[in-house]
Protein backbone atom coordinates (compact mmCIF):
# COMPACT_ATOMS: atom_id res chain seq x y z
CA UNK A 1 0.00 0.00 0.00
CA UNK A 2 1.19 3.37 -1.28
CA UNK A 3 1.11 5.70 1.88
CA UNK A 4 -0.41 8.78 1.38
CA UNK A 5 -0.43 12.07 3.81
CA UNK A 6 -1.67 15.25 3.25
CA UNK A 7 -0.69 19.12 4.88
CA UNK A 8 -4.16 20.77 4.81
CA UNK A 9 -3.80 24.40 6.11
CA UNK A 10 -6.37 27.49 6.06
CA UNK A 11 -5.13 30.22 3.96
CA UNK A 12 -5.83 32.70 6.24
CA UNK A 13 -1.95 33.77 7.25
CA UNK A 14 1.79 32.44 6.82
CA UNK A 15 2.75 29.43 7.85
CA UNK A 16 4.00 29.17 11.77
CA UNK A 17 6.46 27.05 13.28
CA UNK A 18 3.70 24.66 15.02
CA UNK A 19 2.24 24.28 11.03
CA UNK A 20 5.65 23.88 9.34
CA UNK A 21 6.33 20.52 11.47
CA UNK A 22 2.91 19.49 10.88
CA UNK A 23 3.83 19.82 7.61
CA UNK A 24 7.13 18.41 8.03
CA UNK A 25 6.03 15.08 9.69
CA UNK A 26 3.47 14.64 7.22
CA UNK A 27 5.78 14.87 4.70
CA UNK A 28 8.26 13.00 6.73
CA UNK A 29 5.78 9.98 7.37
CA UNK A 30 5.13 9.77 3.37
CA UNK A 31 8.75 9.86 1.99
CA UNK A 32 10.14 7.44 4.73
CA UNK A 33 7.92 5.03 2.77
CA UNK A 34 8.41 6.40 -0.66
CA UNK A 35 4.61 7.45 -0.70
CA UNK A 36 3.20 10.57 -1.50
CA UNK A 37 2.53 13.90 0.22
CA UNK A 38 0.11 15.95 -0.95
CA UNK A 39 -1.05 19.55 -0.33
CA UNK A 40 -4.75 20.33 0.46
CA UNK A 41 -5.53 24.47 0.87
CA UNK A 42 -8.46 24.42 3.55
CA UNK A 43 -10.28 27.23 2.04
CA UNK A 44 -14.07 26.50 2.69
CA UNK A 45 -13.69 30.04 4.83
CA UNK A 46 -14.29 32.26 1.67
CA UNK A 47 -14.25 35.38 3.86
CA UNK A 48 -10.84 34.68 5.71
CA UNK A 49 -9.08 32.97 3.03
CA UNK A 50 -6.28 34.76 1.30
CA UNK A 51 -4.90 33.99 -2.28
CA UNK A 52 -1.62 35.53 -1.23
CA UNK A 53 -1.58 33.15 1.52
CA UNK A 54 -2.11 30.36 -1.19
CA UNK A 55 0.93 31.24 -2.62
CA UNK A 56 3.11 31.74 0.39
CA UNK A 57 2.30 28.37 1.57
CA UNK A 58 3.34 27.29 -1.54
CA UNK A 59 6.60 29.18 -1.36
CA UNK A 60 7.29 28.12 2.02
CA UNK A 61 7.22 24.52 1.89
CA UNK A 62 9.08 24.71 -1.66
CA UNK A 63 12.13 26.75 -0.01
CA UNK A 64 11.67 24.30 3.46
CA UNK A 65 11.67 21.75 0.34
CA UNK A 66 8.57 20.02 1.80
CA UNK A 67 6.99 20.69 -2.18
CA UNK A 68 3.81 18.65 -2.53
CA UNK A 69 3.48 15.46 -4.45
CA UNK A 70 -0.14 17.25 -5.27
CA UNK A 71 -2.16 19.53 -4.32
CA UNK A 72 -6.17 19.96 -3.88
CA UNK A 73 -8.41 22.59 -2.93
CA UNK A 74 -11.05 22.07 -1.29
CA UNK A 75 -13.20 25.76 -3.48
CA UNK A 76 -12.94 23.63 -6.26
CA UNK A 77 -14.77 20.32 -4.33
CA UNK A 78 -17.59 21.49 -3.53
CA UNK A 79 -19.84 19.42 -5.26
CA UNK A 80 -18.01 16.43 -4.09
CA UNK A 81 -19.47 18.01 -0.55
CA UNK A 82 -22.90 18.25 -1.76
CA UNK A 83 -22.89 14.51 -2.98
CA UNK A 84 -21.28 13.38 0.35
CA UNK A 85 -24.27 15.45 1.83
CA UNK A 86 -26.93 14.15 -0.04
CA UNK A 87 -25.19 10.44 0.52
CA UNK A 88 -25.72 11.20 4.21
CA UNK A 89 -28.98 13.02 4.95
CA UNK A 90 -30.78 9.87 2.99
CA UNK A 91 -28.88 7.45 5.08
CA UNK A 92 -30.45 9.34 8.05
CA UNK A 93 -27.12 10.93 9.08
CA UNK A 94 -27.76 14.65 9.20
CA UNK A 95 -30.91 16.66 10.43
CA UNK A 96 -31.52 20.27 9.97
CA UNK A 97 -31.78 22.63 13.00
CA UNK A 98 -33.37 25.93 13.63
CA UNK A 99 -31.75 27.34 16.90
CA UNK A 100 -30.22 30.87 16.98
CA UNK A 101 -26.79 30.93 18.20
CA UNK A 102 -28.35 32.50 20.89
CA UNK A 103 -30.68 29.91 21.82
CA UNK A 104 -27.65 27.77 21.81
CA UNK A 105 -25.76 29.71 23.98
CA UNK A 106 -28.74 29.40 26.50
CA UNK A 107 -28.91 25.92 26.59
CA UNK A 108 -25.43 25.55 26.76
CA UNK A 109 -25.17 27.72 29.76
CA UNK A 110 -28.46 25.48 31.47
CA UNK A 111 -26.64 22.38 30.87
CA UNK A 112 -23.72 23.51 32.60
CA UNK A 113 -25.77 24.98 35.31
CA UNK A 114 -26.91 21.45 36.13
CA UNK A 115 -23.74 19.86 35.89
CA UNK A 116 -24.30 18.70 32.32
CA UNK A 117 -21.56 18.38 29.15
CA UNK A 118 -22.26 21.49 27.70
CA UNK A 119 -23.49 19.53 24.45
CA UNK A 120 -26.53 19.95 21.79
CA UNK A 121 -29.37 18.60 23.05
CA UNK A 122 -30.62 17.50 20.03
CA UNK A 123 -33.68 19.66 20.22
CA UNK A 124 -33.90 19.74 16.69
CA UNK A 125 -34.36 15.78 16.14
CA UNK A 126 -37.60 16.38 18.17
CA UNK A 127 -39.05 18.61 16.00
CA UNK A 128 -42.20 17.07 13.53
CA UNK A 129 -42.71 18.25 9.64
CA UNK A 130 -45.35 21.07 10.70
CA UNK A 131 -43.11 22.45 13.06
CA UNK A 132 -40.18 22.33 10.78
CA UNK A 133 -42.49 23.35 7.95
CA UNK A 134 -43.65 26.36 10.53
CA UNK A 135 -39.89 27.42 11.09
CA UNK A 136 -39.07 27.92 7.13
CA UNK A 137 -42.13 29.67 6.45
CA UNK A 138 -40.88 32.07 9.27
CA UNK A 139 -38.14 32.50 7.23
CA UNK A 140 -35.95 30.49 9.08
CA UNK A 141 -33.46 28.46 6.98
CA UNK A 142 -31.66 25.63 9.01
CA UNK A 143 -28.05 24.72 9.58
CA UNK A 144 -27.52 21.21 9.62
CA UNK A 145 -25.60 18.66 12.29
CA UNK A 146 -24.26 15.17 11.24
CA UNK A 147 -25.79 13.09 13.82
CA UNK A 148 -23.90 10.69 15.89
CA UNK A 149 -24.60 7.22 16.07
CA UNK A 150 -24.62 6.27 20.08
CA UNK A 151 -24.57 2.74 19.06
CA UNK A 152 -21.03 1.62 20.13
CA UNK A 153 -17.98 3.81 21.21
CA UNK A 154 -15.80 5.16 18.82
CA UNK A 155 -12.31 3.74 19.20
CA UNK A 156 -8.82 4.04 17.29
CA UNK A 157 -5.37 3.30 17.78
CA UNK A 158 -3.46 6.17 17.83
CA UNK A 159 0.16 6.10 16.12
CA UNK A 160 1.37 8.56 18.93
CA UNK A 161 -1.14 8.13 21.73
CA UNK A 162 -1.97 4.66 21.75
CA UNK A 163 -5.72 3.65 21.89
CA UNK A 164 -8.30 5.78 22.33
CA UNK A 165 -12.27 5.91 23.14
CA UNK A 166 -15.00 8.47 22.64
CA UNK A 167 -18.53 7.75 24.52
CA UNK A 168 -20.47 9.84 20.87
CA UNK A 169 -23.29 10.68 23.48
CA UNK A 170 -20.77 12.56 25.04
CA UNK A 171 -20.41 14.41 21.65
CA UNK A 172 -22.12 17.11 20.10
CA UNK A 173 -23.96 16.01 16.85
CA UNK A 174 -20.95 18.57 14.69
CA UNK A 175 -22.41 21.59 12.88
CA UNK A 176 -21.30 20.87 9.61
CA UNK A 177 -23.39 23.14 7.07
CA UNK A 178 -24.27 26.39 7.62
CA UNK A 179 -27.61 28.52 7.11
CA UNK A 180 -26.02 30.10 4.22
CA UNK A 181 -25.24 26.17 2.61
CA UNK A 182 -21.42 26.89 3.27
CA UNK A 183 -19.66 24.01 4.58
CA UNK A 184 -17.68 23.35 7.95
CA UNK A 185 -14.36 21.91 8.78
CA UNK A 186 -15.55 18.57 9.44
CA UNK A 187 -17.34 16.76 6.87
CA UNK A 188 -15.55 18.41 4.04
CA UNK A 189 -12.21 17.09 5.57
CA UNK A 190 -13.43 13.54 5.76
CA UNK A 191 -15.06 13.54 1.99
CA UNK A 192 -11.72 14.65 1.15
CA UNK A 193 -9.36 12.34 2.57
CA UNK A 194 -10.96 9.58 1.34
CA UNK A 195 -11.35 10.71 -2.08
CA UNK A 196 -7.60 11.53 -1.88
CA UNK A 197 -6.92 8.05 -0.83
CA UNK A 198 -5.06 9.76 2.32
CA UNK A 199 -3.80 6.57 4.27
CA UNK A 200 -2.41 8.35 7.00
CA UNK A 201 -3.97 11.58 8.99
CA UNK A 202 -1.18 13.22 11.13
CA UNK A 203 -1.85 16.19 13.14
CA UNK A 204 -2.30 18.37 16.02
CA UNK A 205 -4.11 16.78 18.97
CA UNK A 206 -6.35 19.41 19.48
CA UNK A 207 -7.85 17.63 16.64
CA UNK A 208 -8.13 14.40 18.65
CA UNK A 209 -12.11 14.77 19.18
CA UNK A 210 -13.00 15.68 15.44
CA UNK A 211 -10.91 12.67 14.98
CA UNK A 212 -13.84 10.65 16.91
CA UNK A 213 -16.70 12.49 14.95
CA UNK A 214 -14.75 11.83 11.75
CA UNK A 215 -14.62 8.21 11.95
CA UNK A 216 -17.94 8.12 12.12
CA UNK A 217 -18.12 9.87 8.93
CA UNK A 218 -16.13 8.09 7.22
CA UNK A 219 -17.65 5.08 8.20
CA UNK A 220 -20.86 6.33 6.87
CA UNK A 221 -19.50 7.42 3.61
CA UNK A 222 -17.70 4.49 3.34
CA UNK A 223 -20.57 1.97 3.62
CA UNK A 224 -22.02 4.16 1.16
CA UNK A 225 -19.41 3.84 -1.52
CA UNK A 226 -18.48 1.66 -4.08
CA UNK A 227 -15.93 -0.51 -1.41
CA UNK A 228 -12.72 1.31 -3.10
CA UNK A 229 -12.51 4.12 -0.16
CA UNK A 230 -10.84 3.12 3.30
CA UNK A 231 -10.46 4.09 6.35
CA UNK A 232 -7.50 6.52 7.05
CA UNK A 233 -4.74 5.54 9.77
CA UNK A 234 -5.13 8.81 12.37
CA UNK A 235 -2.34 9.79 14.84
CA UNK A 236 -1.94 13.12 16.57
CA UNK A 237 1.14 14.56 18.21
CA UNK A 238 1.69 17.04 21.10
CA UNK A 239 1.05 20.43 20.51
CA UNK A 240 4.33 22.82 20.04
CA UNK A 241 4.69 25.71 23.28
CA UNK A 242 7.42 28.43 23.53
CA UNK A 243 9.74 28.57 26.21
CA UNK A 244 7.40 30.54 28.18
CA UNK A 245 3.99 28.88 27.30
CA UNK A 246 1.68 29.04 24.37
CA UNK A 247 2.68 30.05 21.37
CA UNK A 248 0.34 32.28 19.67
CA UNK A 249 1.11 35.41 21.15
CA UNK A 250 4.61 35.84 19.45
CA UNK A 251 3.38 34.09 15.96
CA UNK A 252 4.73 36.81 14.17
CA UNK A 253 8.32 36.01 14.96
CA UNK A 254 7.40 32.50 14.19
CA UNK A 255 6.31 32.86 10.87
CA UNK A 256 7.95 31.15 8.16
CA UNK A 257 8.75 34.52 6.44
CA UNK A 258 10.02 35.78 9.42
CA UNK A 259 12.81 32.74 9.59
CA UNK A 260 13.44 33.55 5.73
CA UNK A 261 14.03 37.21 6.15
CA UNK A 262 16.21 36.06 9.38
CA UNK A 263 18.48 34.21 7.28
CA UNK A 264 17.59 30.93 8.74
CA UNK A 265 18.54 27.88 7.05
CA UNK A 266 15.49 25.80 5.98
CA UNK A 267 17.38 22.90 6.92
CA UNK A 268 17.90 24.33 10.36
CA UNK A 269 14.21 24.47 10.55
CA UNK A 270 13.91 20.91 9.62
CA UNK A 271 16.52 19.36 11.32
CA UNK A 272 15.36 20.39 15.23
CA UNK A 273 11.77 20.05 13.72
CA UNK A 274 11.69 17.11 12.68
CA UNK A 275 13.14 15.73 16.18
CA UNK A 276 11.59 18.49 18.40
CA UNK A 277 8.92 16.40 21.27
CA UNK A 278 10.73 13.08 20.46
CA UNK A 279 12.88 10.68 21.97
CA UNK A 280 15.84 11.14 19.81
CA UNK A 281 18.33 13.93 20.21
CA UNK A 282 18.15 17.30 18.45
CA UNK A 283 21.33 17.46 15.85
CA UNK A 284 22.08 19.73 13.03
CA UNK A 285 21.63 17.37 10.25
CA UNK A 286 21.99 18.32 7.19
CA UNK A 287 21.07 15.33 5.05
CA UNK A 288 17.36 14.51 5.02
CA UNK A 289 18.40 10.83 4.48
CA UNK A 290 19.22 10.77 7.84
CA UNK A 291 16.46 12.51 9.44
CA UNK A 292 14.03 9.92 7.25
CA UNK A 293 15.78 7.01 8.69
CA UNK A 294 15.54 7.86 12.18
CA UNK A 295 11.98 8.94 12.43
CA UNK A 296 9.46 6.79 13.80
CA UNK A 297 6.11 8.09 15.17
CA UNK A 298 6.73 5.52 18.24
CA UNK A 299 9.41 8.19 19.04
CA UNK A 300 7.20 11.03 19.36
CA UNK A 301 6.19 12.12 23.50
CA UNK A 302 2.80 13.09 24.48
CA UNK A 303 3.89 16.30 26.66
CA UNK A 304 4.16 19.70 24.25
CA UNK A 305 6.98 19.63 23.00
CA UNK A 306 9.25 23.24 23.26
CA UNK A 307 10.30 25.51 20.73
CA UNK A 308 13.36 27.64 21.59
CA UNK A 309 14.56 29.79 19.31
CA UNK A 310 18.54 29.84 20.64
CA UNK A 311 18.17 25.93 20.06
CA UNK A 312 16.79 26.95 16.17
CA UNK A 313 20.14 29.20 16.35
CA UNK A 314 22.87 26.96 17.56
CA UNK A 315 21.38 24.28 14.96
CA UNK A 316 21.83 26.84 12.36
CA UNK A 317 25.16 28.14 13.23
CA UNK A 318 26.34 23.96 13.34
CA UNK A 319 24.81 23.49 10.18
CA UNK A 320 26.34 26.84 8.67
CA UNK A 321 30.10 25.40 9.96
CA UNK A 322 29.43 22.67 7.93
CA UNK A 323 28.38 23.88 4.87
CA UNK A 324 30.12 23.43 1.37
CA UNK A 325 31.23 26.72 -0.39
CA UNK A 326 29.10 25.96 -3.74
CA UNK A 327 26.17 25.43 -1.27
CA UNK A 328 26.24 29.01 -0.38
CA UNK A 329 28.50 30.86 -3.26
CA UNK A 330 25.49 32.49 -4.61
CA UNK A 331 24.90 34.24 -0.81
CA UNK A 332 28.56 35.07 -0.35
CA UNK A 333 29.94 39.07 -1.60
CA UNK A 334 31.52 39.21 -4.77
CA UNK A 335 35.20 37.82 -4.49
CA UNK A 336 34.77 35.44 -1.45
CA UNK A 337 35.92 32.47 -3.08
CA UNK A 338 36.28 28.81 -1.36
CA UNK A 339 39.33 29.98 1.01
CA UNK A 340 37.37 32.62 2.44
CA UNK A 341 34.50 30.78 2.97
CA UNK A 342 36.44 28.30 4.69
CA UNK A 343 38.11 31.03 6.61
CA UNK A 344 35.11 32.91 7.71
CA UNK A 345 32.69 30.04 8.19
CA UNK A 346 33.31 29.08 11.84
CA UNK A 347 32.40 32.62 12.73
CA UNK A 348 28.81 32.42 11.30
CA UNK A 349 25.64 31.69 13.07
CA UNK A 350 23.74 32.67 9.77
CA UNK A 351 25.12 32.85 6.46
CA UNK A 352 24.21 36.22 5.82
CA UNK A 353 26.89 37.41 8.40
CA UNK A 354 29.66 36.34 5.83
CA UNK A 355 29.77 40.30 4.29
CA UNK A 356 30.27 41.38 7.10
CA UNK A 357 33.00 39.37 8.45
CA UNK A 358 34.35 39.93 4.88
CA UNK A 359 35.41 43.45 5.10
CA UNK A 360 37.74 42.65 7.60
CA UNK A 361 39.36 41.11 4.58
CA UNK A 362 38.55 43.47 1.87
CA UNK A 363 38.01 46.62 3.93
CA UNK A 364 37.65 49.66 5.34
CA UNK A 365 38.68 48.03 9.16
CA UNK A 366 38.03 49.93 11.94
CA UNK A 367 41.16 52.17 12.85
CA UNK A 368 42.56 50.77 16.68
CA UNK A 369 44.55 53.24 19.08
CA UNK A 370 47.63 51.42 19.99
CA UNK A 371 49.81 52.28 23.50
CA UNK A 372 53.21 53.38 22.13
CA UNK A 373 54.64 49.93 23.31
CA UNK A 374 52.32 48.28 21.26
CA UNK A 375 53.27 50.41 18.29
CA UNK A 376 56.81 50.30 18.71
CA UNK A 377 55.94 46.23 19.05
CA UNK A 378 53.88 46.71 15.34
CA UNK A 379 56.52 48.91 13.57
CA UNK A 380 59.15 45.78 14.75
CA UNK A 381 55.88 43.81 12.73
CA UNK A 382 56.15 45.53 9.81
CA UNK A 383 60.08 44.82 9.28
CA UNK A 384 59.28 41.34 9.40
CA UNK A 385 56.51 41.34 7.73
CA UNK A 386 58.74 42.67 4.62
CA UNK A 387 60.54 39.76 5.31
CA UNK A 388 58.04 36.63 4.53
CA UNK A 389 58.18 35.15 1.89
CA UNK A 390 54.15 35.43 -0.61
CA UNK A 391 55.17 33.89 -3.70
CA UNK A 392 54.44 30.19 -3.10
CA UNK A 393 50.76 29.55 -2.74
CA UNK A 394 51.96 26.12 0.09
CA UNK A 395 54.27 29.17 1.93
CA UNK A 396 51.28 31.24 2.15
CA UNK A 397 49.66 28.58 4.19
CA UNK A 398 52.88 28.97 6.94
CA UNK A 399 52.31 32.62 6.53
CA UNK A 400 51.37 33.64 9.66
CA UNK A 401 52.96 30.73 11.67
CA UNK A 402 56.30 32.46 10.71
CA UNK A 403 55.27 35.76 11.06
CA UNK A 404 55.02 35.32 14.67
CA UNK A 405 57.71 33.22 15.31
CA UNK A 406 59.60 35.35 14.21
CA UNK A 407 58.01 38.28 15.94
CA UNK A 408 58.18 36.30 19.27
CA UNK A 409 61.91 35.23 18.68
CA UNK A 410 63.11 38.78 18.21
CA UNK A 411 60.44 40.52 20.39
CA UNK A 412 60.05 38.10 23.55
CA UNK A 413 56.37 38.77 23.44
CA UNK A 414 53.91 35.48 24.04
CA UNK A 415 50.56 34.86 23.89
CA UNK A 416 48.15 37.57 23.75
CA UNK A 417 50.66 40.27 23.65
CA UNK A 418 52.28 38.65 20.72
CA UNK A 419 48.74 38.04 18.62
CA UNK A 420 46.32 40.57 20.09
CA UNK A 421 47.93 43.48 18.41
CA UNK A 422 48.42 42.09 15.38
CA UNK A 423 45.07 40.65 14.75
CA UNK A 424 43.80 44.52 15.68
CA UNK A 425 46.37 46.31 13.24
CA UNK A 426 45.30 43.79 10.24
CA UNK A 427 41.31 43.32 11.12
CA UNK A 428 40.02 46.09 13.58
CA UNK A 429 38.71 43.61 15.69
CA UNK A 430 39.61 41.68 19.00
CA UNK A 431 38.91 38.08 18.32
CA UNK A 432 37.62 36.79 14.69
CA UNK A 433 38.25 33.95 11.93
CA UNK A 434 41.60 32.12 12.26
CA UNK A 435 44.50 34.26 11.46
CA UNK A 436 46.33 31.71 9.65
CA UNK A 437 43.48 31.64 6.56
CA UNK A 438 42.86 35.08 6.86
CA UNK A 439 46.95 36.86 6.28
CA UNK A 440 46.87 34.81 2.83
CA UNK A 441 43.58 36.30 2.00
CA UNK A 442 44.08 40.18 3.23
CA UNK A 443 47.23 39.80 1.00
CA UNK A 444 50.36 41.18 1.44
CA UNK A 445 49.38 44.92 0.02
CA UNK A 446 46.87 45.61 2.45
CA UNK A 447 48.48 43.91 4.98
CA UNK A 448 51.37 45.39 5.02
CA UNK A 449 49.49 49.36 4.65
CA UNK A 450 47.33 48.20 7.72
CA UNK A 451 50.41 47.16 9.77
CA UNK A 452 52.44 50.48 8.86
CA UNK A 453 49.14 52.44 9.63
CA UNK A 454 48.30 50.80 13.21
CA UNK A 455 52.74 51.54 13.85
CA UNK A 456 52.45 54.73 12.78
CA UNK A 457 49.41 55.28 15.35
N1 LIG B 1 -7.53 22.97 7.93
C1 LIG B 1 -7.44 22.21 9.14
C2 LIG B 1 -6.57 22.96 10.13
O1 LIG B 1 -5.90 23.84 9.75
C3 LIG B 1 -6.86 20.87 8.84
C4 LIG B 1 -6.86 19.93 9.98
C5 LIG B 1 -6.58 18.53 9.50
O2 LIG B 1 -5.39 18.23 9.37
O3 LIG B 1 -7.50 17.79 9.26
O4 LIG B 1 -6.60 22.72 11.30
Amino acid sequence: MTIVTRFAPSPTGRLHVGNIRTALHNWMLAKQAGGRFLLRIDDTDADRSREEFVDAIRSDLGWLGLASDGEERQSDRLAGYQAAFDTLREAGRVYPCYETQQELELKRKIRLGRGLPPIYDRGALELGDAERAAKEAEGITPHWRFKLDHGEAISWHDGIRGPQKFDPAQLSDPVIRRADGSWLYMLPSAVDDLAMGVTNVLRGEDHVSNTAVQIQMFGALIAAGDGAAQMPRFAHEALLVGKEGKLSKRLGSLGCDAFRERGFEPQAIVALLARLGTSLPVEPIADRGALLETFDLATFGRAPAKFDEAELERINAALVHQMDHAAVADRLPAGMDAAGWHAIRPNLALVGEAAEWWRLVTGPIERREFADEDRAYLAEAVRAFGQLEWRHDDIRAELWKTFTQVLKRETGRKGKQLFLPLRQALTGMDHGPDMGELLPLIGETRARERLEQAAQG
